[in-house]
């Protein structure tokens, strides 16, 4: 008995088949147009004063062709001194730093010794968003020039990169124990090793460059939630507290209030711990109040990162509940950019202060009440 041949579809099966391949390749082309500029860096537009673009590859091979690979801008004064590096995007959501350095970037003249900016330290972070947190991909900045836009990242290297979390995370060389996904942050990851993971690897190339450029001071800029204990604040291994101390003086007296806070020994992984204690850098974090980071908030959208309004936040700080001064005013990015220059200029002061053999000397880095007067898009302008 011959067995029953399937039918072929039938006009209307067929119809719907190509119907429903229709309607997902149209959705995919959507997603598609939404999700790859995530994989696009901004453009930066360094200052005419810029000497190279270098890369992180250059200080590890490893990272050749990896999302992990970032531009590096080298400021070299014409005469000799000492050398610093300035790190934004550590935490690809934490606007500020990031910001920061792209603005350091674009403005900075070095008249004496070397300055390198990093604005996208994990550039794999900033290819993907925060799961879970309803953060929006971008914002935007308006100026002269038109607006300009910027990812928001998130605080992890992609799990594209590198993935599965596993489920205690091991830090080495001290053994510390963490959360499996913090083996994706970058700044649970320093010193780093050659043959460790993605993040491993990036962290090593960053003391690799710090090692070899014989960096005197490392400056890694970052943002935290209002509610968290380390806020407004400069945070200094033992060996960077001298120049901490007097730059937070200088702050002081301008009117500009941060935490001296000294880096804690036993925890380990963070750019003022390991950092410090590996290279003979002196090593300093600063923080700003973000509230797209905290808990308390309410709806998170591109206008909380510009003007840092939101009212659960004013309703705990009318309740005590809040580390930093919070009124309607909000904490707008223009007064956290201007708080992480400030903090810039104060420190390189001081460092030139105490060690003078190795000084830097800075220019056209706008001062914090400029920013506040024009706001950070005045300093955005490409020029
Ligand atoms: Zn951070």
């Amino acid at each position: 008995m011959i067995p029953d041949q399937p039918r072929p579809p039938d006009k209307i099966t067929r119809l719907r088949g190509a119907c429903f391949l229709l309607a997902a390749g149209l959705l995919a082309a959507v997603a598609a147009r939404q999700m790859l500029p995530a994989r696009w860096d901004e453009p930066v537009f360094p200052s005419r004063s810029m000497s190279r673009v270098l890369r992180i590859s250059d200080y590890f091979s490893g990272l050749k062709h990896t999302r992990a690979d970032t531009e590096i801008y080298l400021f070299e004064g014409r005469e000799p001194g000492g050398a610093m590096l300035v790190m934004g995007g550590t935490h690809p959501n934490e606007p500020a730093g990031f910001l920061t350095a792209v603005l350091l970037a674009e403005n900075l003249s070095v008249e004496r010794g070397r300055v390198f900016v990093i604005p996208r330290a994990n550039h794999s972070g900033f290819t993907h968003t925060e799961p879970g947190e309803a953060h929006p991909m971008s914002f935007a900045i308006p100026t002269s020039a038109g607006t300009r836009r910027f990812r928001c990242g998130c605080r992890f290297t992609n799990p594209l990169d590198q993935w599965p979390d596993p489920e205690v995370y091991l830090h080495h060389p001290s053994g510390q124990r963490l959360s499996g996904p913090e083996t994706r942050n970058l700044n649970r990851s320093f010193p780093g090793r050659a043959d460790g993971n993605f993040t491993e690897r990036l962290a090593f190339a960053v003391t690799a460059l710090i090692e070899r450029e014989q960096i005197d001071l490392v400056m890694d800029l970052h943002e935290a939630s209002p509610e968290y204990p380390v806020i407004n604040a400069i945070v200094a291994h033992e060996r960077a507290m001298d120049v901490a101390a007097l730059a937070n003086l200088t702050l002081q007296a301008e009117g500009i209030s941060f935490a001296l806070e000294p880096s804690p020994q036993n925890f380990h992984g963070l750019t003022h711990r390991e950092i410090g204690d590996a290279t003979p850098a002196l090593a300093i974090l600063m923080e700003s109040a973000n509230l797209m980071q905290g808990r308390l908030r309410g709806r998170c959208d591109a206008g909380l990162i510009l003007d840092g309004k939101d009212p659960w936040y004013l309703a705990a700080a009318r309740a005590g509940l809040l580390r930093v001064p919070y009124d309607e005013a909000g904490i707008p990015l223009d007064v956290r950019v201007g708080r992480h220059l400030a903090g810039i200029r104060a420190i390189t002061d001081a460092l030139n202060f105490i060690s003078p053999d190795r000084a830097i000397s800075l220019s056209g880095i706008p001062t914090y009440s400029e920013v506040q007067q024009r706001g950070v898009g005045a300093f955005l302008s490409p020029k």
